[in-house]
């Protein structure tokens, strides 16, 4: 599998392109900016982008949707939770003093369980909610791309709209922490970790915390 990160916009988010090395076929996570960039390395590597996924419909990870989508034919997933989120991205962003383009709306809503394929790429989708009423994860074999639900040593905000602390815990603990110590995850934001790091040192997730 090829699996490629961009750091992308003035909020580094992770943008996250996966391939089948064999078929080509592709999926991109949170595409949130630099569309010329992320369409640089699918031209470079010869992709078929099926899939764009969006983790959460927030302003830092949808930005570049439009043009990606345009360039690719590609369809745009989303949790339905989220449709409206994404609908005011652009109003959320001018809170930060930011702009950002508008997205389409999704081609089609994802749910818990679905999966997503492209080529031997299988992602299953994890509603997490909490950070945004939509948010999910995308769990593949031994890792797991967790949008701004699990960061390396933090959760999500969820001062947001529709955030809430122990929906978020919650999600969390039946979604990720039921995953093997070994799994890689791949954050929204930030370097990468392990469920075992997270379990064991996460001040919101480990026994002395008292969330869980
Ligand atoms: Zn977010
Ligand atoms: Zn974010």
């Amino acid at each position: 599998m090829i699996l490629v990160r961009l750091v992308v916009g003035p909020l580094q988010v992770n943008c996250y392109i996966l391939a089948d090395e064999k078929t080509k076929d592709a999926v991109i996570i949170d595409p949130g900016d630099d569309a010329d960039e992320i369409l640089r390395i699918v031209r470079e590597k010869g992709l078929k982008v099926k899939y764009l996924v969006n983790t959460h419909a927030h302003f830092d990870h949808v930005g570049a949707n439009k043009k990606i989508k345009e360039e690719t034919g590609a369809q745009l997933l989303l949790h339905e939770k989220d449709a409206v989120v994404l609908r005011n991205a652009i109003s959320h962003a001018a809170v930060f003093n930011l702009t950002t383009t508008a997205s389409p709306e999704a081609d089609r809503y994802v749910q818990q369980g679905d999966v997503i394929s492209a080529g031997e790429i299988s992602l299953r989708v994890l509603h997490t909610p909490g950070h945004s009423p939509g948010g999910i994860c995308l769990a593949e074999h031994g890792i797991v791309f967790t949008g701004d639900s699990l960061f390396a040593g933090s959760v999500g905000r969820t001062d947001f709209p529709g955030g809430d602390l122990m929906t978020l815990l919650g999600g969390i603990k039946m979604h990720l922490l039921s995953l093997s110590d070994e799994t890689r995850v791949f954050p929204g934001h930030g370097p990468d970790t392990t469920i075992g790091d997270e379990r064991r040192e996460n001040p919101f997730l480990n026994a002395e915390s008292g969330f869980l």
